[in-house]
């Protein structure tokens, strides 16, 4: 967490930022909007009046709708590489490239600002008409030539150490590209790009040939063009090119700009590579990158994890939704529930989509590992209902990763709570390990527990998980506690114990509290003041005390040769991995030849120690008196 965070502020901006790097807006963060303000709502106001004028009315549903359109490029982009199939640069993203990126709207706010401007001061661009045929040919040819031709050498001049260093370099920085790279510049350079692209707009504006489709249409087509050069997976058919060979010259390709971000002396155009080919800066390998990326078929997993939905939010804070939320851990954010349009409609794609789907993939050591998303809410978990649904979507996945090649199939939170031992009766011939990771969630909480201490309370439901960390502790001499005599009676039954290492306890004394699911979360109320929660359970548990510790659910942090980490797992912090995943992926690096399901556990030592020894660690929380007091 720790090293991500000192390495984005390297990153964060050009080496020798010049004057005019920052937006102006800056200082006003979240409520930049409110530079519009004025003219969004007289806009509104002459509406509801009956005065009609498309253009000045449009500027601020177009907002949303570029939005829009930018968030479908990066859904789209993000599924698109994690499949791998015709992708061009084979790396992760990073953290940092995406809380560089954060400010993608910046240049979308910039639009509507000038818009506003330009629509205020010019009388000519008032009530403009929907369609000019003279316009669009105008803008077409003014595009073509003097924007492209210009862009060329301003791009190249970039390119000189003087500006590189103190502008063009923040653009550069990522070397894998997402469709919203394309919108990464420092304001100054912005400045330039708006002043080429008016060239056009002006034009027609002050010859009284635009339109609002010349106007829209143009900015909408810088937008497209822009987000399919970053997008980082090649799709044009190569039938396109033997049809029409000149397009080569006339539009650029996703793999062609990628050079320009992998190579930086080469493929300087900006959407028209004759400007390249004019002046001989294409690169040589255009062709080959083109056809190799075409080439690159879909990667196959050696590791599936399942996990599925939690929240109705939760759609938005996946990798493929909003990327800044997802590189963030979960929380309600006051926005979301104003998206319910959209949240209704991903309900509805979650009734009718039949199979999980892939969510993100990532390396590491000689692992290709994916993580498929059940396409359900926690909710429909506990729905009788859905069980048969669910039970055949998870079954369907099992089978999916199997012929994919796939070694072993973690299950990631309710995933886990059918019978997966009688499937795998069912299927004596199968070749993938089912791995419900029980045995490394048992030790990360046993890790978790305090050195010294010597008696916890155990709550909530017993599962082969609590079962696990009672045994070890009672090999350990760490007294068991449980609140009910029914609970002393189940422990003494299914733990291996000494006398008296498992007893009853009163609800005030111990300081450490095991707890799982299904139990009353109103008794941490009379839980003992400063004492640490530390959850076996697959979700947490609602934090009620203010003066306690509540640890993280099971996990630890990955190794920082895990690439492609720029999403949280649900509420976990950055780089940080649940127990149950975890547990795959130690299960395939070791070849253990054995399912981890249904009442069988591996043992939590061997787990621990292969794990530590791959280069997991573990995730520490401050419990010392000073961050309470820090939180207070
Ligand atoms: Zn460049
Ligand atoms: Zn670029």
């Amino acid at each position: 967490m720790l090293r991500s965070h000192i390495t984005s502020h390297i990153h964060n901006m050009a080496s020798k930022p010049g004057i005019l790097t920052n937006w102006p807006w800056k200082p006003l963060g979240s409520f930049k909007l409110v530079i519009i303000s004025p003219w969004i709502a007289h806009s509104i106001y002459s509406f509801i009046k009956g005065e009609r004028d498309p253009v000045y009315q449009l500027i601020f549903p177009h907002i949303f709708f570029r939005l829009l359109h930018s968030q479908i490029w990066i859904s789209v982009s993000r599924y698109q590489t994690a499949k791998g199939k015709s992708k061009i640069v084979d790396k992760g993203l990073e953290f940092e490239q995406v809380d560089r990126e954060t400010n993608w709207d910046d240049q979308i706010l910039f639009t509507a600002l000038i818009t506003y401007i330009g629509y205020t001061i010019m009388p000519m661009s008032a009530n403009l008409p929907w369609w000019r045929t003279d316009g669009v040919v105008f803008t077409a040819i003014l595009h073509a030539g003097p924007v492209e031709f210009l862009y060329y050498w301003l791009h190249r001049a970039l390119h000189h150490h003087y500006l590189y260093s103190r502008y063009h370099s923040h653009h550069h920085s990522s070397i894998v590209t997402e469709p919203i790279t394309s919108v990464i510049h420092p304001f100054g350079e912005h400045l330039a790009y708006f002043t080429l692209f008016a060239i056009p707009i002006l034009t027609t504006i002050l010859t009284k040939t635009s339109s609002v489709a010349a106007l829209f249409g143009y900015i909408f087509f810088i937008d497209f063009m822009n987000n399919m050069g970053h997008c980082n997976f090649e799709f044009f058919p190569p039938k396109l090119y033997s049809f029409f060979p000149q397009l080569k010259y006339l539009i650029y390709t996703p793999s062609y700009h990628s050079l320009h971000h992998t190579k930086f002396r080469t493929n300087y155009s900006l959407f028209m590579p004759m400007y390249d080919y004019i002046y001989g800066t294409v690169d040589k390998s255009t062709d080959a990158t083109y056809e190799a990326s075409l080439k690159k078929p879909k990667e196959s997993p050696d590791v599936v994890h399942l996990t599925h939905l939690t929240t109705l939010d939760s759609i938005y804070q996946l990798r493929l939704g909003f990327s800044s939320l997802a590189s963030n851990p979960q929380t309600s954010i006051w926005y979301l529930p104003l998206l319910w349009p959209f949240t209704m409609c991903s309900i509805f794609m979650t009734w009718i989509t039949g199979t999980a789907f892939l969510l993100e993939s990532n390396t590491f050591k000689d692992l290709k590992l994916h993580c498929w998303l059940i396409p359900r809410f926690k909710t429909q978990y506990f729905s009788k209902k859905q069980s048969i649904t669910l039970n055949n979507l998870i079954e369907d996945a099992i089978i999916e990763a199997e012929l994919s090649g796939a070694k072993v199939i973690s299950l990631g939170l309710l995933n886990q709570k059918q019978h997966w031992e009688l499937y795998i009766e069912r299927f004596p011939q199968l070749k993938i390990k089912i791995v419900d990771g029980s045995s490394l969630a048992a030790a990360t909480v046993l890790n978790n527990i305090p050195k010294g201490t010597n008696q916890v309370l155990l709550r909530g439901k017993f599962n082969k998980v609590a079962f696990a960390i009672a045994n070890a502790l009672s090999t350990k001499n760490v007294q068991v506690g449980v609140l009910y005599e029914d609970e002393l009676k189940e422990l003494e039954q299914r733990v291996i114990v000494s006398k008296g290492s498992s007893t009853i306890l009163p609800i005030d004394t111990p300081k450490i509290w095991l707890v799982g699911d299904e139990w009353d979360e109103n008794e941490q109320m009379k839980a003992a003041e400063g004492t640490l929660f530390i959850p076996f359970s697959q979700f947490p548990p609602k934090k009620m005390r203010k003066r306690c510790f509540y640890h993280y659910t099971p996990a630890m942090v990955t190794p920082p040769t895990f690439t492609n980490s720029h999403s949280c797992e649900n509420w976990l912090p950055r780089r940080v991995m649940s127990a149950w995943r975890i547990g795959g992926i130690i299960h395939a690096l070791e070849g253990w030849n054995v399912h981890e399901c249904g009442s069988t556990i591996l043992s939590t030592d061997k787990v621990w120690e292969a794990t530590i020894r791959h280069g997991f660690q573990p995730l520490k929380i401050l419990t010392n008196q000073a961050s309470l007091m820090a939180s207070h």
